[in-house]
């Protein structure tokens, strides 16, 4: 049909979904990546323990690295005290444009700032671009290679402040080597592994949660 998954994705959501529900998106993604199409979206089962993270926080700055269709952004979203804001960036144009449609489609615009570019790049410009002074909440879920460098940005540019909490996607499937052994043996941080499974599988995958000490 010359469509993409992102674009079916976001048929799937457009049909299923209540516009101004974000637990409905959620929902209608879910069941089409489980009976129709996998897609890299963190997923119901992690992104229960991505909510109570989230919760637990209750940010009021948070950055996503990795948007693609937008499902883990409206999971963020929804549950962010009013005022704050998400930031989440995406360097793929075609899932950003995706993305914005799946996050209008559940109320959340108002909410999440999408920045489309690379994160490398990004993450210098946020206090120019944002004017934010430090992230509460970072959730890592864009290619692997990037967690540590970026992690290691994140830091120099001064965007975690004591007790900022990064949560780490896929450290396990597809894994992050060399994150897990930075952020566990940094005597900056606090760091714990959350069992699960991979996305829409019974594959072993896990979160890792890292309280910054300063
Ligand atoms: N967080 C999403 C969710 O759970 O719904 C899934 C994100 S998907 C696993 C990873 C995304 O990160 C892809 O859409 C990819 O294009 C994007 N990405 C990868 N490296 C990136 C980078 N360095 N900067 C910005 N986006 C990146
Ligand atoms: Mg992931």
């Amino acid at each position: 049909t010359g469509s993409t998954r992102p674009q079916r994705l976001l048929r799937a959501v457009q049909k299923n979904a209540t516009q101004g529900d974000p637990q409905s998106v959620i929902n209608a993604i879910d069941h089409f990546c489980r009976h129709k199409e996998w897609a890299m979206n963190v997923g119901d089962e992690k992104g229960s323990i991505l909510d109570s993270v989230v919760s637990e926080v209750n940010p009021s700055t948070a950055l996503e690295l990795g948007t693609y269709c937008g499902y883990s952004t409206v999971r963020i979203a929804r549950l962010l005290p009013p005022g704050s804001q998400l930031i989440t960036l995406e360097f793929n144009p075609a899932y950003a444009a995706v993305a914005k449609q799946v996050i209008g489609w559940a109320g959340l615009q108002d909410k999440v700032q999408l920045v489309e570019g690379p994160s490398g790049d990004l993450i210098p410009q946020m206090k120019d671009l944002f004017g934010v002074q430090s992230f509460d909440f970072v959730f890592l879920d864009h290619w692997k290679d990037r967690y540590l460098p970026d992690a290691k940005l994140l830091e120099e540019c001064s965007l975690l402040r004591k007790g900022s909490v990064l949560l780490a996607d896929n450290v396990i499937c597809p894994g992050t080597p060399e994150y897990l052994e930075y952020i566990r043996n940094s005597p900056r941080y606090e760091s714990r592994y959350f069992k699960s499974h991979l996305e829409y599988t019974k594959v072993e995958d896990g979160l890792e949660k890292s309280v910054f000490l300063g």
